[in-house]
């Protein structure tokens, strides 16, 4: 639920890869406290949209702040501003070779300048609540990919971001592991988390989702409610996209 306050506002950016137009005039806010689920064909624009917002990406033109600061910022370095926006991907991306525990205390260590001591008690936390606190010692491999994806969500939440970025966080997992993550999420959302979900799991919208926001050829074609959007999509493109999708 939204505070009216924004958060993050995309003001009319345009992003070519090449000649490529992956991004046309998209504009976007978030408010404080709001969940927005992306939805959309394969090839949209919607990761782009994620990493652009995460300075993962540059863009063409156009503006990206984030609680008032425009990106890329002259006084924050990138790495301060990356913590900001925390991003959770399609593949967990955790690293191998550390611990579960170790995880999550480096980017704290490292960015947010915590001791060991402190990183670990912040991160023993948050895995508790994410349902891994038992298997803090173990490595990656030795998790399920539910399991991975709720440490990567620990780890993002570790640095103490002010917005969290999904892309389609439960695409790579098996059936049975996509509740256990989509449950964490909404379990943010309704502490006030500020998220921005690229998903197709419309249960997690209907549930979440303050607002859907639809893209198809690098475009917002339209936004609404989650019920009104799965109910009554306003375009031929997202009337299109869902009935595949059912
Ligand atoms: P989605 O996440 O909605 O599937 P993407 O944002 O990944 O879409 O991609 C949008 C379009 O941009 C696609 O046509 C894709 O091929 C193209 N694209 C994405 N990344 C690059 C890149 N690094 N270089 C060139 N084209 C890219
Ligand atoms: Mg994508």
């Amino acid at each position: 639920a939204s505070t009216g306050e924004p958060l993050v506002v995309v003001e009319n950016i345009e992003k070519y890869y090449g000649d490529f137009h992956a991004l046309k005039n998209v504009s976007l806010t978030v408010n404080k406290g709001e969940v927005v689920v992306i939805i959309g064909p394969s090839g949209s624009g919607k990761s782009t949209l994620c990493r652009t917002i995460n300075r993962l990406e540059t863009i063409t033109s156009g503006t990206i702040r984030i609680d008032g600061t425009e990106l890329p910022s002259e006084g924050k370095p990138l790495a301060q501003l990356r913590a900001e926006v925390g991003m959770v991907f399609q593949s967990f991306n955790l690293f191998a070779h550390k611990t579960i525990l170790e995880n999550v205390t480096l980017g704290p260590i490292k960015v947010r300048g915590l001791s060991k001591a402190e990183a670990e008690k912040t991160a023993l936390a948050l895995l508790d609540r994410v349902g891994i606190k038992h298997q803090a010692a173990k490595y990656p491999a030795q998790l399920s990919g539910g399991q991975q994806q709720r440490v990567a969500i620990a780890r993002a939440l570790a640095m103490k971001p002010k917005v969290m970025l999904f892309d389609e966080p439960t695409s790579a997992l098996d059936p049975e592991m996509i509740t256990e993550v989509l449950d964490v999420m909404v379990g943010l959302a309704k502490e006030g988390m500020t998220m921005v979900v690229v998903t197709h799991e419309m249960g997690f919208a209907r549930r979440a989702a303050d607002r859907v926001l639809f893209m198809a050829d690098g475009e917002v074609v339209e936004e609404n409610g989650p019920e009104e959007f799965f109910t009554a999509p306003k375009s031929d493109r997202a009337k299109d996209f869902l009935s595949k999708l059912l």
